[in-house]
């Protein structure tokens, strides 16, 4: 309890940092935010109609789902936006957050946990504990400027807005040390770029198609011996240094600097040989445990499970309503609907066992689903708990953007490198996503499958995977508004030239961040996929006519997760 709490305080103040430049954005996005809700609420006033119910609270989720036996009729926004409503009561009492390491985090999953208890007693509920590894910087981190026989100190500063740099989360320490600088051409996403930086400290800049942590990589590939990234200046937003995150395993000093602070070490580092003087001290704690948690019908063969899952953590600068407490909370209503359509006796029960699960650290980079992706191909692994056991993984991170799009996962966008077979399983799951918006004349529109969800790691072990996504930074065109306009009605296209979620890992993710009609069809849609898999007589030969072929997840595997992307979009 101590250390939760103890870790809890260093969190916070380790993502203090970010709260100057975090309340700036907060004021634009919750004005675009509130743009969009009004421009809604507007046009459904206009017409005197709505096809969304809102005052979902005033329903608790203890009736049972309608008595056509339909999964998917059974899915019913008051029930999602109740739970909703009680991850935002958790953030409340949580200084706003639900990331990992907070109470926030804790009271999420005792949430899920306790409700499943009372109202699913029919499933097998257990939780998947695994250690997060804990710091805090201590002191000030020095970075000192060497160059034609002077030195310039720059400032760092808790205060993003005020400093010149800031430490990598995840940073190796280093004593005070001085290193030849040199400057790494391109944005760093080629290996190509980094063939002059050993032994040097290596100054690379934002940005281009790669993750801070794909350029870590590199660095420690061609053994640079120091890290220094900087801003790429392209808006104003992006002048100031940014809390980069690297994996927990990464063993180079690095900082982020400010564009201004990172220009000066270009010049330096070109028209003399300048060199930094670096010292970054950390202090470790003991690393502090998070839970996945998973839920099984008790029915259903245990060697063909179908995995349904969605990160149950947010970031730490807001209460994550949209992301990802939309996918979690839709997770809970299917899980119980499900189990409650199993003991209502006019069910017929699926053939395969569902699995429910929250992955918990998503956001530093699918922590939780990569953990559990490993313990099941482990060769202790028990049966029906073993990655052949499972046939596929449906995945739901951020179904109800406000300004958003329907969107499925484009099974034929997976990476290169995805085992063919899943490859193939996955634009099944796709097809059959769109073609159920097509027969309820809804509008839909695929998405990126780059891995950068918790199917990632099930994907990459060569298994099945798909869901839906609802948009965070993405812009919505105005062809996609007239569509979604043509489709949904007059007022319920959204914005276009505005981005799907405005409060995108920030502050205002609350529940006024959810478009509930969008919401609804996309839980409704996760529904159907749900019992349409179920219903099959052979999911195995459906999903893999060509047979199956596994993949050893890499003991390193680690994605390019969207919180790792530094790219402003
Ligand atoms: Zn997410």
């Amino acid at each position: 309890m101590c250390s939760v709490v103890g870790s809890f305080v260093r969190i916070l103040i380790l993502f203090a940092i970010g709260v100057v430049l975090l309340i700036v954005s907060i004021a634009l996005n919750a004005a675009t935010l509130s743009t969009i809700n009004k421009r809604f609420d507007e046009i459904k006033n206009a017409n005197g109609q709505t096809t969304v119910s809102i005052g979902s609270t005033t329903r608790t989720t203890t009736q049972p789902p309608s008595s056509s036996g339909n999964l998917t009729d059974s899915i019913r926004i008051a029930d999602l936006m109740y739970h909703l409503n009680e991850l935002q009561r958790i953030a409340n009492d949580a200084s706003n957050t639900r990331a990992i390491g907070t109470r926030g985090f804790s009271e999420t999953v005792n949430y899920i946990y306790n409700y499943l208890a009372v109202n699913a007693p029919n499933l097998n509920v257990v939780r998947q504990p695994f250690l997060v590894k804990n710091f805090t910087v201590k002191g000030n981190p020095i970075l000192i400027l060497s160059s034609g026989g002077s030195n310039r100190t720059f400032t760092y500063s808790t205060n993003l807005a005020r400093s010149d740099f800031t430490y990598a989360n995840y940073s190796a320490p280093i004593a005070l040390t001085e290193f030849n600088l040199t400057v790494v051409p391109n944005y760093g996403c080629d290996p190509a770029d980094w063939q002059n930086v050993a032994g040097q400290a290596a100054l690379v800049v934002l940005g281009g198609i790669c993750t801070f942590a794909e350029k870590c990589e590199l660095a420690n590939k061609y053994n640079a011996s120091a890290l220094l990234y900087y801003n790429h200046g392209l808006t104003t937003a992006s002048l100031a240094p940014v809390i980069a995150r690297l994996r927990q395993v990464n063993t180079l000093p690095a900082v982020c600097l400010s564009y201004a602070a990172g220009q000066e070490l270009v010049r330096a580092a070109n028209m003399t040989s300048a060199s930094i003087w670096l010292q970054i001290e950390i202090e470790n704690y003991p690393p502090f445990m998070i839970e996945n948690v998973c839920a099984n019908t008790k029915e259903g063969n245990i060697n063909e499970t179908i995995v349904i899952g969605g990160h149950s953590d947010s970031v730490p600068a807001g209460p994550g309503i949209n992301d990802n407490g939309s996918g979690a909370m839709a997770i809970l209503v299917l899980a119980t609907n499900l189990a409650r359509l199993y003991q209502s006796g006019n069910y017929i029960k699926y053939k395969y066992r569902v699995r429910f699960c929250w992955w918990a650290a998503e956001e530093i980079g699918l922590v939780g689903a990569i953990y559990h992706a490993q313990q099941a191909q482990n060769s202790s692994a028990i049966i029906g708990n073993r990655l052949q056991d499972y046939l596929i993984n449906l995945n739901y991170d951020m179904l109800g953007s406000p300004n958003y799009m329907l969107g499925v996962y484009n099974g034929s966008s997976a990476k290169p490198g995805t085992p063919p077979s899943a490859r193939n399983g996955s634009i099944r799951i796709s097809e059959t996503f769109s073609s159920w918006f097509d027969r309820n004349n809804l509008p839909w529109d695929y998405t990126d499958f780059s891995g950068r969800s918790d199917y990632g790691p099930f994907l990459a072990a060569g298994i099945v995977a798909g869901g839906l996504f609802s948009g965070a930074d993405e812009t919505k065109t105005p062809e996609q508004r007239a569509r979604y306009e043509e489709k949904l009605g007059l007022g319920q296209g959204g914005l276009a030239g505005a981005i799907l979620d405005p409060c995108y890992h920030k502050a205002c993710d609350t529940t006024d961040n959810i478009n509930q009609l969008g919401y609804e069809k996309m839980v409704q849609a996760a529904a159907y996929m749900l019992e349409y898999l179920g219903r099959l007589d052979d999911l195995p030969t459906w999903l893999y006519p060509n047979g199956r072929q596994t993949t050893e997840l890499p003991e390193n595997y680690f994605p390019n997760s969207d919180y790792f992307r530094d790219v402003d979009s």
